[in-house]
């Protein structure tokens, strides 16, 4: 595919024109992190949020209770007591009693519909109950609005005060998974009995702007319960009431609920949901009989009581959240490296967790958790096989990079081998007619000699040089072979010092030997000699006439040690650490009449790191070298 071309203003100013691309890209990701959010933060996700608020409800440390409730409970002690459940009789003497203790309220949250007792019984309780204001009768029936709430009992009890209470779960609205969360306080201008009550302890709900957390839901008013766990409340057992022991400040000026809580699940109609009559599920258990209903008013009463209802954030706190951690997603999954980005992401989850716990507790604040959450998902999936085609072609460019550098480096060596390879035999020749020149008795004149002897060393070096590019070759391809064998380390120095005294009298050099007597090691004799050949000839090369060389050899540990000391020109302490490597000639020996092909050291190091062994030097500038080579025992 040809690229489009570019337009003058790309050409004139290629700087400019990058910049603007770069702009454009950021624009273009950030509408796109826009845009994702927009969606995600209309996805319905009510279970899984609160699912969520519940583990928040459960974390928290329980809020604080107003002292202002207390429960009379119907329990299956009660029915062992009275040998049968309470009648109409008993209930009236339950009123009677509880009035001597002076409470707020007596709220009854019981269904009369099947109360024993005789019909006198019934209506002698009824009537008492009418005539006495702190008695309330809590009934799950809404009404018709504007008219008031008649008793649904049959009579004589359709006299009773009742007053609509209604609880409510999450069945066909919200996470839709039956647990209660939500309290109604009003429904069609009419109070319920909890924002009655409760008005009269806290008067600042008089004003409904004042109520913290209030929310409309299909023509009601509504909170979320701020809930404790179950067993928060003061409870008091029916035969207790009559009995004692009680202590009076659990009922004196309180609201005193009566409810049953006979472990019996009952399924009752209230409004369009089937539920259990006397048990709610709560954030803290889904149990069927996780909670009473009683203790759910309990709870419902106290969060007005104490005006402290969770407040959901709004809408569009959530969408900027949202669109915050879409932002923050695809940044990562753009310009980061993958690890990074991942525990970046992996951070901001956990850290919006804890945002989402922290605001909740201790301030009551439910921030959305499930929104920003599944952004992180979503962003990151849907973004990352995109930047996997990026990060694709970027590395296959790379590739197709590097097989084109890789060919060209081997056609360079290759080449310079064949030619090496190629000129080997003519020079050969050459050197081999002034070996047959110097060696005819016919004399000829001392220039001629010269003539030849340069012709001779010329040859000679050269010949090193086509040899160092071979091995060089060699290791490329890696076709460089060991061939070992048991040899002592001394002989082939000796050896190797031999072919170079005659170098060595020329400058006047003295080469002092200290060898320790060596057991055979298994080396290659050829590159070995090659290793050694080079760091005495380099010592006899570098070093000014009339200085020393000392060649030593010792065994240290698991290995023998070689040491090759000049006292030539040493090498700057900038200059070591590229000396090992290809084609490397220090400025010093660049500078002089000195010839090399910087290969010997590479070559050196090659050879002898091939035998398990180490080659290092140590030298000071302006006082001499030392050439170490160390080659294991086995
Ligand atoms: P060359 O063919 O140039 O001698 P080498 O790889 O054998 O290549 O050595 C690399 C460089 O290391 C040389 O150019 C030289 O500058 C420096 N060098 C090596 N041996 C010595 C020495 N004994 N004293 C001073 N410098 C040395």
């Amino acid at each position: 595919m040809a690229l489009p071309p570019l337009s003058e203003e790309a050409i004139k100013s290629p700087d400019s024109w990058w910049h603007q691309k770069k702009i454009l890209n950021s624009v273009l990701r950030l509408v796109l992190a826009m845009t994702l959010a927009f969606f995600i933060i209309q996805i319905k996700l009510d279970f899984f949020e609160s699912f969520l608020y519940d583990i928040r409800v459960r974390l928290r440390p329980p809020p604080p209770v107003s002292g202002e409730i207390s429960m009379v409970m119907i329990d299956e002690s009660t029915l062992q007591n009275l040998k049968k459940e309470p009648s109409a009789k008993d209930l009236g003497q339950l009123i009677e009693k509880l009035s001597t203790y002076q409470p707020r309220a007596i709220v009854f949250d019981l269904d009369l519909t099947d109360l024993q007792g005789s019909f006198e019984e019934k209506k002698a309780f009824a009537e008492a109950s009418l005539k006495n204001p702190n008695v309330y009768f809590m009934t799950d029936d809404l009404g018709v609005a504007g008219q008031s709430i008649r008793s649904s009992y049959p009579k004589p009890l359709d006299i009773l005060p009742v007053f609509p209470g209604l609880k409510s779960a999450d069945i066909s609205n919200f996470a839709k998974d039956g647990v209660s969360r939500r309290m109604m306080i009003a429904y069609q201008g009419r109070q319920m009995l909890h924002l009655h009550l409760a008005t009269e302890i806290n008067p600042t709900l008089k004003d409904p702007s004042k109520i913290r957390g209030l929310f409309s839901f299909l023509g009601s008013d509504q909170l979320y319960i701020n809930f404790h766990p179950e067993g928060t409340y003061p409870r008091l057992s029916f035969p207790q009431i009559f009995d004692g022991p009680i202590d009076p400040k659990l009922l004196n000026h309180r609201i005193v609920l009566v409810g049953q809580d006979l472990k019996t699940s009952k399924l009752v109609k209230i409004g369009n949901e089937k539920m259990e009559r006397d048990y709610v599920r709560t954030p803290y258990s889904r149990d069927v009989l996780a909670m009473t209903s009683t203790e759910l008013h309990a709870n419902m009463f106290d969060t007005l009581i104490l005006n402290n209802a969770p407040v959901r954030t709004s809408f569009w706190l959530d969408f900027i959240f949202v669109g915050l951690i879409s932002v923050l997603t695809v940044y990562v999954v753009f310009s980061l490296r993958p690890l990074l980005g991942l525990f970046i992401l992996a951070g901001s989850l956990v850290g919006f967790g804890l945002i989402g716990f922290f605001t909740f507790w201790p301030f009551g604040i439910w921030v959305s958790m499930s929104h920003p959450w599944l952004a992180i998902f979503l962003c990151y999936y849907f973004f990352i096989p995109y930047r996997l085609i990026i990060e694709n072609r970027r590395s296959w460019e790379i590739y197709q990079k590097h097989r084109l550098l890789k060919q060209v480096e081997e056609l360079k060596t290759n080449f310079i081998s064949m030619m090496s390879h190629d000129l080997k035999t003519p020079i050969a020749r050459i050197l081999g007619m002034a070996d047959v020149i110097l060696r005819d008795p016919t004399p000829i004149s001392s220039h001629q000699q010269e003539a030849v002897d340069t012709i001779k060393h010329s040859g000679d070096d050269l010949l090193k040089f086509i040899s160092s590019i071979l091995n060089y070759g060699q290791i490329e391809s890696q076709a460089v072979q060991l061939h070992k064998q048991g040899r002592d380390i001394n002989a082939l120095l000796d050896e190797v010092i031999a072919k170079h005294e005659f170098l060595a009298r020329l400058k006047k050099i003295q080469i002092l030997k200290e060898f320790e007597t060596l057991f055979p090691i298994s080396v290659d004799p050829n590159l070995m000699k090659q290793v050694l050949s080079n760091l005495i000839e380099n010592a006899i090369k570098y070093s000014n006439d009339e200085t020393k060389i000392l060649i030593s050899t010792e065994e240290k540990g698991a290995s023998v040690v070689i040491q090759i000391a000049d006292q030539g020109p040493g090498i700057p302490a900038a200059e070591l650490p590229n000396l090992f490597t290809k084609f490397y000639r220090s400025q010093n020996a660049k500078s002089s009449t000195i010839k090399g092909s910087g290969l010997g050291l590479y070559l050196a190091k090659y050879f002898v790191e091939l035998h398990g062994g180490q080659v290092f030097v140590e030298s000071t500038y302006g006082q001499g070298s030392t050439f170490t080579v160390q080659l294991p025992l086995r």
